[in-house]
């Protein structure tokens, strides 16, 4: 398909406007003119199945959420310095969904700064700066968030606080001793960074290891790494950025498929089905000094309208029952994908929970040797019949799944149809 001369002159003024730091997706760019439900259309008109924006996880454009926020927009917005029930009422409503260890609510706009916010509470508080992180995560594009990131690629200085351990790679490593083995590498790492005079602040971690190429299984490895940390007087951070919001189906936040209590917890992307709004939820001894001691003010964080959104956007969660769908549908697409390894020898391993799926490739599923070059190619012929999907890990050839919650079953057949049909054409027929 020919991209619009329109689309072309503006991918040049792009370039020379916003400098050489961007990137586009695909080899063929898309030119996004509107978008409702999990459908996006662009300049033509011509509509695209949207598989995975997680931001917009309620639908684009949902209508309860629109209202909200013009309403809101149209009424009041400021900032937290003066008395407004929209703030307190929200965190009232989202306290509950957390275990009862965390008693508090903080609002930032991205998740960067919430992951910036944390850190700082978790190194005031114990006093240690270290942060161990797994070694693809992602968490923020802040000066200190981006020190914590190595997904950023190694030309990305990483902080000299931070330590990595691997990636609980559920495909090459025996899920049985999983937690141990990861829990013993960061002892590892904690051991490094006493020796240095560090200490450990804090893990933190994506319970999806979204960028680490999407490992959901098993669950039973976080609670033993926590174990560790908080022996070491650190503290264990749940990053729900990408896992949070009932994103995983089986449950609200991520972090609870591992059965674990964390000390601070940090969200952001779904939280405004789009609108910029993030937070920090904390336990209150973990908070003390640094409320204590500290101030917090944040000009746009948890403004009238963002609260609003957030609001908005949790009700309807709730009233249309997303979790359940996204755990029904989910289960569909993995079921699909699953299916079809009986026909194609690349597909190495199906995961992910709820609508957060991966689908690694490989060149054989005996050798298990990633293959980026498929991921690439499959991803750039879906676009080409308008399904939008990404690839993550390492090598980048874990197709990446996460459509908004609302991916209806009728969804799923069309996406899994393109997935096959592409997986013919690109490299031929059954194995
Ligand atoms: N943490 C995780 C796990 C993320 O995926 C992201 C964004 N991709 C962030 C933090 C940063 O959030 P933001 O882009 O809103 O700053």
């Amino acid at each position: 398909e020919n991209l619009t001369e329109e689309s072309m002159r503006m991918i040049d003024r792009r370039a020379k406007a916003l400098g050489p730091a961007y990137r586009l997706f695909y080899s063929n760019p898309v030119e996004v003119k509107s978008a409702r439900g999990v459908l996006l259309y662009d300049s033509r008109g011509d509509e695209y199945l949207d598989a995975y924006n997680n931001v917009v996880s309620v639908g684009h454009s949902h209508p309860r959420v629109v209202e909200a926020i013009t309403r809101q927009l149209g009424t009041l917005c400021t900032h937290t310095r003066y008395l407004q029930n929209g703030i307190v009422e929200y965190a009232e409503s989202l306290l509950p969904t957390f275990t009862d260890n965390i008693k508090h609510v903080m609002f930032t706009c991205t998740g960067s700064e919430a992951n910036d916010l944390a850190m700082r509470i978790a190194q005031y508080h114990t006093g240690k700066s270290g942060i161990i992180v797994t070694s693809e995560a992602y968490h923020g594009n802040s000066h200190l968030t981006a020190g914590f990131s190595p997904s950023l690629g190694e030309n990305s200085p990483l902080g000299t606080w931070v330590r990595r351990v691997p990636a609980p790679d559920s495909y090459r490593r025996d899920p049985a001793d999983l937690g141990l083995w990861l829990a013993g590498e960061v002892a590892r790492q904690i051991e490094d960074l006493e020796r240095r005079g560090q200490g450990v602040a804090a893990f933190i971690a994506d319970s999806l290891f979204s960028s680490d190429g999407i490992y959901s299984e098993p669950t039973n490895l976080l609670g033993p790494v926590a174990e560790v940390v908080r022996k070491a007087g650190g503290l264990f951070v749940a990053d729900e950025v990408q896992s949070g919001f009932a994103r995983s189906g089986t449950h609200f936040w991520g972090y609870a498929r591992h059965g674990i209590r964390p000390d601070i917890i940090t969200m952001g992307k779904p939280m405004g089905n789009g609108y910029p709004v993030a937070g920090v939820a904390v336990a209150p001894d973990v908070i003390e000094s640094f409320g204590n001691d500290q101030r917090y003010f944040n000009t746009f964080g948890g403004n009238s309208v963002a609260m609003a959104a957030a609001q908005a956007t949790f009700e309807v969660i709730r009233d249309e029952c997303l979790q359940q769908n996204s755990e029904r549908v989910g289960f569909i697409i993995k079921q699909g994908l699953t299916d079809l390894m009986d026909k194609f020898d690349f597909i190495g391993d199906v995961r992910g929970s709820g609508l957060y799926i991966g689908v690694e490739l490989v060149e054989e599923r005996a050798q298990k040797t990633p293959s980026s070059s498929r991921a690439l190619q499959v991803v750039n012929a879906l676009r080409e019949r308008r399904v939008l999907i990404s690839a993550t890990g390492f090598h980048s050839n874990t197709l990446k799944i996460r459509p908004p919650l609302v991916f209806a079953e009728a969804h799923a057949d069309r996406l899994l149809t393109e997935i096959e049909a592409v997986f013919r054409t690109c490299f031929g027929g059954s194995k």
